[in-house]
């Protein structure tokens, strides 16, 4: 017999064995045995009573419908004790297979106790955790009505877990953003929100869609991180304005040396040099000051005019083709799109695409422009070169500030290191996102996407058709 199938004998006389199949089928033999053992020796003693007496037939008619009766009160006992709770204290004495049901009974009643006091265990340690963290944590059902929340979310959100509980929580956060942000479908979606009692402190919350058919919310204070960020970019803004016009008397000298005649021709190299180096150093100072301004708030949903895209990029491209006719322009351009925005900021962003692409791509490339709506109604500006490409892991550090592949390449060619950075900030405030896709020696795509909200109600239509 192999070691896992060892048989055990239990306390109440019932053989086990730890091989489940092999424990069903002897229990139910030895319980059978017992049974059947107790009706063959009654029924024999019934035979020879009813032949002493001269009735046999009789004697064992009588004796078999005593023990149906006999049988059905055994059972009625049963029920009537698993009516009453099954309590072991309770349990009626018996024997055979009815001692079995009240053993098995008990058994799963032992093994539900055990699991209920070890869920209850799990659930107390899991609160005590949750209720110790400093993130506030919040469960909502699907219609966003709260099920349960920690104790931080009274501090952050003044959510509290028995009072505000069947509430829906956009009746306690009540500010466009949230609502917003609670209704959207994306995965890991985050918002920056004031705390709702006090201003003074800002808070990040952050979704976790469809755990079990619910969400969780979890809140974050990050007061201190935004006050960084927003120092470091009054940073930038200040000292780029305040080097504006230092830099501006500088160049006018400049200009006014260089318009000397009696100057030898060591002296002419070395003012030509100052004076290209100072036209960089105006290129990055207006660019950080072009992207503090896109880094401020985003664009509110009716914020900017009506921007025809087709007749913009038409005018962008028309200079570049008499600047790089090695380049090919393929144009394909949805007069009917026009977004809400601030035509500046978009004349830069798709500016900066067009001339990249012009700029890092060698002569005979052909470069698509495409204006065009998605198949989700969003609306698309995308710039495809079939160049060098760029390596796939630069591309996510593509937009940051000063972030170049080939840093050379990009300052000969009067690069800044900021031109992505702006694209990708000046698509944002419009609520859209810059995607880019490339493979080294095909060429790149960069795309910039518009939400829906963005495109102009007449064309809305069009969209959807
Ligand atoms: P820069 O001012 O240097 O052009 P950008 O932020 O516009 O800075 O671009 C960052 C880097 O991305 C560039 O230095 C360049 O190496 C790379 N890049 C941008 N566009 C393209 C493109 N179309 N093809 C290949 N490389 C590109």
């Amino acid at each position: 017999m192999p070691a896992d199938s060892a048989h055990i004998i239990h306390n109440n006389g019932i053989i086990g064995t730890h091989d489940p199949s092999l424990q069903r089928h002897i229990m139910f033999s030895v319980n059978l045995k017992t049974e059947l053992t107790l009706f063959c020796s009654a029924w024999v003693l019934a035979l020879v009573v009813g032949l002493i007496i001269g009735w046999p037939a009789c004697t064992l008619l009588l004796f078999v419908t005593g023990y149906v009766l006999w049988q059905l009160y055994r059972m009625e006992r049963v029920v009537s004790w698993l009516r009453s709770g099954g309590k072991a204290a309770r349990a009626p004495h018996s024997l055979g297979l009815t001692d079995e049901i009240v053993q098995l009974v008990h058994r799963e009643k032992k093994y539900s106790r055990k699991q209920k006091n070890r869920f209850r265990r799990s659930s107390s340690q899991f609160k005590s955790l949750a209720g110790s963290l400093p993130d506030a944590i919040i469960v909502l059902d699907n219609d966003f009505e709260i099920r349960w929340s920690n104790a931080a979310a009274l501090l952050l959100l003044n959510i509290h877990s028995e009072r505000d509980n069947g509430q829906r929580i956009d009746n306690l956060i009540r500010t466009p953003e949230f609502s917003e942000f609670l209704e959207e479908d994306t995965e890991n979606a985050e918002v920056e929100i004031q705390r709702p009692t006090t201003a003074d402190r800002i808070l990040t919350v952050r979704k976790v869609p469809n755990v079990n058919r619910m969400t969780v919310l979890i809140a974050a204070d990050i007061t201190q991180r935004v006050r960084v960020r927003e120092m470091r970019k009054a940073f930038v803004g200040n000292v780029s304005h305040e080097l504006r016009t230092p830099l501006t008397v500088i160049r006018g000298y400049l200009e006014m040396l260089q318009e000397q005649d009696n100057l030898d021709t060591a002296v002419k190299d070395a003012l030509r040099e100052v004076s290209s180096q100072s036209d960089r150093m105006r290129d990055i100072v207006e660019e950080l000051l072009e992207l503090s301004k896109l880094e401020a708030n985003p664009l509110g949903s009716n914020e900017g005019e009506s921007v025809h895209m087709a007749a913009m990029i038409r005018t962008m491209v028309a200079p570049l083709e008499k600047a790089a006719p090695t380049h090919r322009f393929e144009l394909e351009l949805d007069d009917s799109l026009a977004i809400l925005g601030s035509e500046r900021e978009l004349y830069s962003a798709c500016n900066n695409l067009l001339v990249n692409a012009v700029r890092y791509t060698d002569a005979g490339t052909t470069i698509k422009v495409r204006w065009q709506s998605t198949a989700d109604g969003m609306a698309s500006y995308s710039v495809e070169d079939d160049g060098p490409g760029i390596e796939l892991r630069h591309l996510p550090r593509l937009s940051e500030r000063f972030y170049r592949v080939d840093t050379g390449r990009s300052r000969e060619q009067g690069g800044t290191g900021l031109g992505l950075a702006i694209v990708k900030h000046a698509v944002q405030r419009h609520g859209g996102s810059l995607e880019i896709q490339s493979t080294p020696g095909s060429g790149s795509q960069f795309t910039a996407l518009f939400p829906i909200n963005r495109i102009v109600p007449a064309l809305k239509k069009a969209a959807n058709q």
